[in-house]
């Protein structure tokens, strides 16, 4: 595969991806220009709403609401859907403000723009944000921060976190944007979704990229794969990968009980993103595996930022 470039290719990313190839097929991707409400998208038909989530129709749920298929706080203010009733957008809320919390300082750091059109607060006040002439203004910095204003170092810790929400959050991203032909395929990862006592078979988990120094994109991307027939190894069925800015999140759908999970890959592949494609990045990128099985809140992660003038 040769890729026809105006900045340097990372080889190593288009070989990965060839191999993804042979076992996946990419059913969905989608595109969401972050921060952009001008030219909305609606998945779905605006008459006669079926909700995919708990298959009722109006009069028996409403549609009121504005629903996401990838929730607001990552700045998705264009892509929507008409396949998400008022009940299903309700609970699914429960699980987008614990992936919200987990996000918290990246956001701050990245200026993510939040519902509100606004950069979300860390808990000590501190607010990070880019003006109108792109300078970017802290304030409220913590005390503890180490070494000269110049080159600030300092450590923060996210707040408290169901991980399992957080997992159901990105799952139902997921199955937002599946193509309506095929959404009958998944009935029962949605019915695990809208069970909260429901368990998964194999433990959960998400791959966390990080492009510290990249300058981040300002496109929102979700894509679904799905495993080919004729792929022998125990892979899951489903993967789907989240990015926006300078992060990405990979995960799988929780596995059917037929399914072989002896000697089960759950990241078989580490699926690109575009900043992977750009060489000059390859070594900038950080990567964690983050257990998504808890279902009580547990302590936060620590993550060390480091914000340098030039
Ligand atoms: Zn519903």
């Amino acid at each position: 595969m040769k890729i026809q470039s105006t900045y340097p290719i990372n080889d190593e990313v288009v070989n990965d991806l060839k191999k993804i190839l042979e076992e996946y097929t990419i059913i969905e991707s989608v595109e969401i220009h972050e921060n952009d409400p001008s030219k909305k998208i609606y998945l779905g038909e605006k008459d006669n709403r079926t909700c995919r989530f708990c298959q009722k129709k109006h009069p028996q749920t409403s549609f009121k609401n504005v629903s996401h298929t990838v929730p607001e706080f990552l700045s998705n203010k264009s892509l929507l859907s008409y396949y998400e009733c008022d009940v299903c957008n309700n609970y699914f809320s429960m699980f987008d403000s614990e992936f919200a919390r987990i996000l918290l300082p990246f956001n701050t750091f990245s200026s993510t723009k939040n519902k509100k059109n606004k950069t979300p607060k860390f808990n000590n006040g501190l607010e990070i944000f880019e003006d109108v002439n792109s300078i970017i203004n802290i304030k409220n910095l913590p005390d503890n921060i180490i070494g000269d204003p110049n080159n600030i170092e300092f450590e923060l810790e996210t707040p408290t976190y169901i991980p399992n929400y957080v997992y159901r959050s990105l799952i139902k991203m997921g199955i937002s944007v599946i193509g309506n032909d095929k959404i009958n395929n998944y009935r029962s990862e949605i019915a695990w979704l809208m069970s909260l006592t429901s368990d998964t078979i194999t433990e959960s988990s998400m791959i966390f990229s990080l492009f510290p120094f990249a300058r981040p994109t300002n496109k929102i991307r979700c894509i679904v794969l799905e495993r080919k027939v004729n792929v022998s190894r125990n892979i899951p069925k489903t993967l789907m990968s989240l990015s926006y800015k300078n992060f990405s999140f990979q995960t799988f759908f929780p596995l059917h009980i037929s399914e072989n999970f002896e000697t089960f890959f759950p990241h078989p592949h580490i699926l690109p993103t575009p900043l992977d494609l750009y060489e000059e990045l390859k070594d900038e990128k950080k990567m964690s595996l983050i257990n998504l099985d808890g279902k009580i809140k547990e302590k936060g992660e620590e993550f060390k930022f480091s914000i340098k003038s030039i």
